[in-house]
């Protein structure tokens, strides 16, 4: 029930302060600077307190948040994010991809870590209102073919210690330059979950973009990284189903023992695994214009059952999909000692059904396929 002095997060209300010292936009391919994530000239905040509801939202010069040492976020993860591109079409025109998706998301996630609510349109608009002022000079239509990368987040800054929900939220919108994430040169290499990890549990918080969910699977990452892999593949449970690979959703395509080719990934139903905007995005494609060729299917699977696809000869392709590199094939998973191969095409570039799919999703981002996934700023 809203009272009548609490207010909805409200884009119409957003205030404009222009930066007055601009700064020079990176040369093509340059991300960081010493390290840092290069942003744009400005960001968008949004202050929200329990009392008063949310604040004018305020666009200003991109710069440092100032936080009391007691904030909520830094001590007790209160902290969601989002992450989406706006993409430079060949056509010359600046599209989001899916964008009410990832702002539906950032809503789940932000109730789920006790945040404030919102209507995910304002979130949207918002995005756009960031994009209208610094996509035309960040992305300019020079520039066709790449992308800047948005990062939605969201803030417990309530100065309080004390294991408690935050009184006081901040929203803020940036936008950054993100390294091309190509394939790996031979396809991606996985390695399996260590046995005593898991990312995410039945009742936990998997399906949620929580900093919490990152964290702490770090340390795997970068283990699996010093042996010369490139992600984890999370199991879960005792029969080792599949989950996700690094912060990616995962995909085989095997053939059944009947001989029926099928592209499978695990179910949502059980909250485990982050709802991809990409991954649903390849099963509508995949259904859409694979349905004579493969079958889609998405149901728990283990990882014996992939090896025993690929002992059998029936493991045809597998891939991760995200938003950082679309679609990625993988051309091996190791697990307790064993290496399973997976063909990925020409030198790793992906066997044929990841490549359609890829292909598809790089026309539509892109403009050279018109698409109601591709909302034009
Ligand atoms: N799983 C996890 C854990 C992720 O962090 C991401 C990236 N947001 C994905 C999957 C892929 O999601 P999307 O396709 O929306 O980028």
């Amino acid at each position: 029930v809203s009272q009548p002095n609490v207010h909805e997060l409200d884009a119409s209300k957003l205030t404009y302060t222009f930066t007055e010292n601009p700064r020079e936009i990176p040369a093509l391919g340059v991300t960081e600077i010493d390290g840092n994530t290069i942003c744009t000239d400005h960001m968008i905040t949004a202050k929200w307190s329990a009392k008063n509801g949310w604040a004018a939202p305020e666009l200003k010069p991109f710069g440092p948040l100032s936080l009391m040492p007691t904030a909520s976020v830094l001590h007790y993860a209160t902290e969601c994010f989002e992450g989406l591109k706006a993409y430079r079409g060949y056509d010359g025109k600046l599209r989001v991809f899916r964008p009410e998706r990832n702002c539906e998301r950032m809503l789940q996630s932000s109730v789920r870590i006790s945040l404030p609510s919102f209507a995910p349109k304002e979130l949207e608009k918002l995005i756009i209102a960031l994009l209208s002022v610094d996509g035309p000079k960040w992305l300019p239509r020079d520039r066709p073919g790449n992308f800047v990368y948005i990062r939605p987040t969201m803030i417990g800054t309530q100065s309080a210690l004390g294991v408690q929900a935050p009184a006081e939220a901040m929203l803020y919108i940036i936008v950054s330059f993100m390294k091309v994430m190509d394939k790996p040169a031979g396809g991606m290499k996985l390695h399996t979950s260590p046995d005593d990890m898991v990312r995410a549990w039945v009742g936990g918080f998997g399906y949620a973009k929580v900093g919490a969910n990152y964290g702490p699977s770090l340390l795997a990452t970068q283990e699996a990284r010093a042996r010369g892999f490139h992600q984890i593949l999370w199991l879960y449970g005792k029969n080792g189903e599949c989950t996700e690979a690094g912060a990616s959703n995962f995909f085989v395509v095997w053939k059944t023992r009947e001989g029926k080719k099928q592209l499978v990934t695990a179910p949502l139903d059980d909250r485990l695994i982050l709802a991809g905007v990409t991954r649903s995005s390849v099963l509508a494609l995949a259904k859409e214009r694979l349905a004579d060729e493969v079958e889609v299917v998405e149901r728990k699977y283990t990882i014996d059952e992939v090896m025993e696809a690929s002992a059998e000869g029936r493991l045809i392709e597998s891939f991760a999909s995200g938003t950082a590199f679309f679609v990625c094939p993988v051309s091996l998973i190791h697990h307790r000692g064993r290496d399973i191969q997976i063909p990925a095409g020409k030198s790793g570039e992906g066997a044929p059904i990841t490549l359609h799919i890829k292909n598809w999703l790089v026309d539509i981002k892109y403009g050279r396929e018109d698409h109601p996934w591709g909302l034009v700023v």
